[in-house]
């Protein structure tokens, strides 16, 4: 198939999502300019993002520092227009120079010692990163994100303010794998009400971002409050190996 089929399906895929995110929005009463949409692009490959690009998305979302890496040198030789790029998997201490360097946001933030090392990079890459802190509302063994209720957490929110490369914007979560939308609905509620909280507990920490939402849940989310969903299968179609 030609990349002019393959962008057209693409748009046709991304005329379906706005259709749904503009009713999703109507439903809770809320402007669509609220919510950004996040195409996550992992396992597609950098012609997939151009596809997205020739759409007007700016926004995507990649769970790899080694495999975005290597799209954003072809996408750099393809002469792709300029466009956010967030980290939304998890990250090891020891890849945080290169993600802090590679990426315009890192919004998988789960430990103190990976904020502090993200913030040395970026105070070396002479660059202000903005983070969100991934928490994680479900027992799934497979998750990883910081529990609501963990010291860790505490301690990380009072040291951010010092951390002065990062830019602290909010609070991004993974719903669990379920059938049961009240499942679903409830863990959305659980992260709003948590930035309630901290919120108020830290009013020098910025709070405003919720990242949530997902092609199965985005609706739901939106409805709960969402102010980004990260669609993958719905504008790019099924991933061959789950990740
Ligand atoms: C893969 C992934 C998504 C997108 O999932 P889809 O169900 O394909 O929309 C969103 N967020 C995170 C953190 C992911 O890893």
């Amino acid at each position: 198939m030609d990349s002019q089929s393959t962008a057209e399906e693409f748009g046709t895929r991304l005329a379906r999502v706005e259709e749904a995110i503009a009713a999703a929005c109507r439903q809770a009463n809320r402007p669509r300019g609220e919510v950004q949409l996040m195409a996550v692009s992992k396992t597609h490959p950098a012609s997939a993002l151009l596809d997205a690009m020739a759409s007007g998305l700016r926004i995507f979302g990649e769970n790899r520092v080694q495999e975005y890496q290597q799209k954003a040198a072809q996408l750099a030789t393809a002469g792709a227009p300029s466009a956010e790029v967030h980290l939304i998997g998890h990250l090891q201490s020891n890849k945080a120079a290169r993600a802090a360097e590679l990426f315009s946001a890192i919004d998988t933030v789960d430990s103190l010692r990976l904020a502090e090392r993200l913030d040395e990079a970026a105070m070396r890459a002479r660059k202000t990163l903005p983070i969100l802190l991934e928490v994680k509302l479900s027992e799934e063994e497979s998750k990883t994100g910081l529990a609501p209720e963990a010291r860790e957490l505490e301690e990380l929110l009072e040291r951010l303010p010092n951390l002065r490369s990062l830019s602290m914007r909010g609070l991004m979560t993974v719903a669990p794998i379920t059938e049961d939308r009240q499942v679903t609905r409830s863990c959305f509620q659980s992260l709003r009400g948590l930035r309630d909280q901290l919120s108020s507990r830290h009013p020098r920490l910025d709070f405003s971002e919720l990242s949530m939402g997902m092609s199965g849940d985005f609706e739901i989310a939106i409805e709960e409050g969402s102010t980004c969903i990260r669609i993958g299968t719905a504008l790019f179609g099924a991933r061959e190996a789950m990740r």
